[in-house]
């Protein structure tokens, strides 16, 4: 048997009786990667690492080429998030927090002897988040937006979805660091999103509507454990749950952690500000430019400058 890798991926599934479809996300030495290399402290690497694979299972949802990204932007511990993912499965993101307030919140939580908020009002605040399609220059941005009244992301994006969408949708995300072989916690993470085609046939109705909750009822049985569980292949949890409703697997799609930046890009940026701004930004006579994504520096001396001021 030809051995496949059982992570970083996103595993399509259909529930054909009842027309239902979804995707397993499975993320493993990718989001470790990313959550690792920003080393936040544990509560904002574990909502970033909610915000990167409940933006794979939904770019997924949607046909497009390109970038799409979830942001988020509160007045809570955590100001702002982006995490993308391209239509390859290039996936990045980062996390503006606060530390001082974060420590006030996690001591509050511990306070109250429960945390009976959701990491939602927690950490992120009021404010809302953003769901944005990239394809590129000179096509249409399509962007939506819902406020961040849930009490997790999955809860605010299955708001987003009712509104906007007018989609029903059930979302379950997990994110917890787990022991390699060796012993040592790396993070995981993984996404169930299983949503419903619009009924075609009337008489199907009732049919559908039971097959729908008996989903959402076997989706939310499944645990957070097996959702990150390295030893139970994407395939084996879809037959656990959804077996009797005749699951169908189809093609995996993998995913790498992968920035996008790059020295170009950077001077694009920096030709768009005038020259005034150019030399606010200097230090030492030169700027020093670090990616949020993936902290990589880019470095431009005096004689380099001048001639972006230029453009
Ligand atoms: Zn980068």
């Amino acid at each position: 048997m030809q051995h496949e890798t059982q992570d970083d991926l996103v595993q399509p599934f259909q529930i054909d009786p009842f027309r239902l479809r979804g995707r397993l996300v499975r993320l493993g030495p990718a989001i470790d990667r990313i959550l690792t290399r920003h080393a936040y402290p544990a509560p904002v690497a574990e909502l970033l690492g909610e915000a990167i694979a409940l933006a794979v299972a939904l770019a997924r949802a949607l046909k497009y080429e390109g970038v799409f990204t979830l942001q988020t932007k509160g007045d809570g511990p955590v100001r702002m998030m982006v995490a993308d993912v391209t239509t390859s499965g290039a996936l990045r993101g980062y996390a503006q927090f606060d530390l001082e307030k974060l420590e006030r919140a996690s001591a509050a939580a511990q306070a109250s002897g429960n945390d009976l908020l959701g990491s939602v009002p927690r950490l992120l605040g009021g404010g809302y988040l953003a769901l944005t399609v990239d394809q590129g220059e000179h096509t249409d941005r399509y962007q939506g937006i819902v406020e961040l009244n849930g009490a997790t992301l999955a809860h605010c994006i299955h708001h987003y979805f009712r509104q906007s969408e007018q989609v029903e949708a059930g979302l379950k995300v997990a994110v917890a660091r787990v022991p390699d072989k060796s012993g040592a916690a790396r993070w995981r993470a993984g996404c169930l999103m299983i949503e419903r085609l619009p009924i075609e046939d009337e008489l199907q109705r009732d049919a559908e509507d039971e097959g729908w909750r008996r989903a959402m009822i076997l989706m939310s049985s499944s645990t957070s454990q097996e959702l990150v569980d390295p030893a139970l292949p994407p395939e084996a949890l879809l037959y656990r749950l959804f077996h009797e409703d005749g699951v169908r697997a189809y093609r995996k799609r993998p995913l790498v952690a992968r920035c996008r930046c790059s020295r170009d890009r950077v001077e694009t940026v920096l030709r768009a500000l005038g020259p005034e701004d150019l030399a606010d930004m200097k230090v030492d006579g030169r700027i020093l430019v670090t990616c949020e994504f993936c902290s990589a520096v880019y470095a431009f001396a005096e004689e380099e400058i001048a001639a972006l001021a230029e453009r």
